[in-house]
């Protein structure tokens, strides 16, 4: 199994950002300097910074931390990048490398890159949240305190919706498939996951989903923890290379590139992203759909272009719903500012990011906003429940499963 723990030895490092060549082609591309017009906060500074810790010319100070820390990891920077710089591995290592000169205060708060314990957060917020007392608890604390934060932008309770049935599939029995839902979907992204079952199963699939919620590791990963990395991928990699499917379907687009590029490197084993597989079925035309003369907006996460399934599968899948006007929200800002636990650990950054989301759906006017990534639709949702607006916010599969013939 590949050993995230491996972090490159420091002139592989120091060749790593060598190949950066300074261009600032990513500059425009990048959410934090588009917020701060900041060199400190580009991807090129962050990459000059990192080489001269590296190398020992530049001792880390509290300034290196925050601006490294600033990154969302969203990655826009690699996919434009003309040199191919990795920059994933940069971020992961320098973030390694500055570990120790942390503050304890930083350090106090690496508990929240724990599946386990984000799953305790997550299944004691929802009575509160349904009670509405999470945001009114937040309130009562400074809004630079992050169990503020966290209880300001709890989940809202998922809509009362009875699942979609279950359906007999209308072809012969087609292979099996693992549906991952990542470490919180099954508390947090439920309707996503019933939506996901009944699709594959209208297409003849049988549906396996693999015991104790196994985590794609991204989180510890982007942190620079490479010890809770590479644990979580061990635990991963074993429990989905035992199941007997054909292939692994990701439902959150922000779980894929991680489980598919880290945790299952070099496995025989397919990792794909659901929507991409969905489209691509030769089946799916057969499926029926109802039709919704509504508007919606698409937010495609950064995460499904840094893994490089981007918009097409969304659009083609939608097209198959009549009489639907699907909207595509402008690529910038390319991250809503969700972005893992990024919007605990830096609020002003992460709300900003929002901001100019919230105020391009206001400008589009839809009825229902799509997208495919857990931590974002939570992160809009809030926004929009904060602004008293009362849009749906739903991952595509769900409404293709609502607007599927029986
Ligand atoms: S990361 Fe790539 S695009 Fe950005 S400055 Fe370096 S070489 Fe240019
Ligand atoms: S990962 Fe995103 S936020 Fe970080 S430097 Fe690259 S573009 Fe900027």
């Amino acid at each position: 199994m590949p050993d995230t723990s491996q972090m490159p030895a420091n002139t592989e490092f120091l060749a790593l950002t060598d190949q950066c060549v300074m261009c600032g082609l990513c500059l425009p591309h990048c959410p934090t300097y588009r917020l701060e017009k900041h060199e400190a906060e580009s991807p090129r500074g962050r990459i000059a910074m990192a080489r001269l810790v590296a190398s020992g010319q530049l001792a880390p100070s509290a300034s290196t931390i925050a601006h490294l820390d600033h990154c969302l990891g969203c990655l826009a920077c690699e996919v434009v990048c003309p040199s191919g710089v990795r920059y994933e591995q940069i971020l992961v290592h320098s973030r390694a490398l500055l570990e120790p000169s942390r503050p304890a205060s930083l350090r106090r708060w690496r508990w929240l890159h724990d599946p386990a314990r984000l799953r305790f957060l997550a299944r004691i917020g929802r009575p509160l949240q349904a009670f509405r007392w999470a945001p009114w608890l937040g309130r009562l604390l400074p809004g630079t305190s992050r169990l503020g934060r966290i209880l300001r932008e709890m989940p809202r309770p998922p809509e009362n919706l009875p699942a979609p049935k279950p359906r007999q599939a209308s072809m012969p029995p087609r292979g099996s498939l693992t549906l991952f839902a990542g470490c919180l979907g099954h508390v947090l992204d439920r309707d996503t996951l019933d939506a996901a079952r009944s699709l594959l199963a209208a297409l003849g699939y049988r549906v396996i989903e693999p015991a104790g919620s196994p985590c794609c590791g991204a989180l510890a990963l982007h942190a620079g923890d490479a010890e809770d990395a590479a644990r979580q991928t061990h635990h991963t990699r074993g429990v989905l290379e035992t199941s007997p499917a054909d292939a692994v379907l990701v439902i959150a687009s922000g779980c894929l590139r991680s489980l598919r590029d880290h945790t299952m490197q070099g496995s025989t084993l397919r990792v794909e992203d659901v929507l991409a597989f969905l489209a691509a079925d030769d089946q799916f035309a057969s499926l029926g759909f109802r039709p919704l003369p509504r508007r919606v907006a698409v937010m495609v996460p950064c995460s499904q272009i840094a893994n490089g399934a981007g918009s097409a599968p969304i659009k083609s899948l939608l097209s198959r719903i009549p009489q639907l006007e699907v909207q595509l929200m402008p690529e910038q800002p390319r991250c809503c500012g969700a972005a893992g636990n990024y919007f605990i650990e830096n609020p002003n950054q992460a709300d900003r990011l929002r901001g100019e989301k919230l105020d391009q759906l206001d400008a589009l006017k839809a009825d229902l906003v799509l997208t495919s990534n857990i931590g974002c639709r939570i992160f809009l949702d809030n926004g929009l429940r904060h602004q008293g607006r009362n849009i749906p916010v739903l991952h595509p599969l769900t409404l293709l499963a609502r607007q599927l013939e029986p």
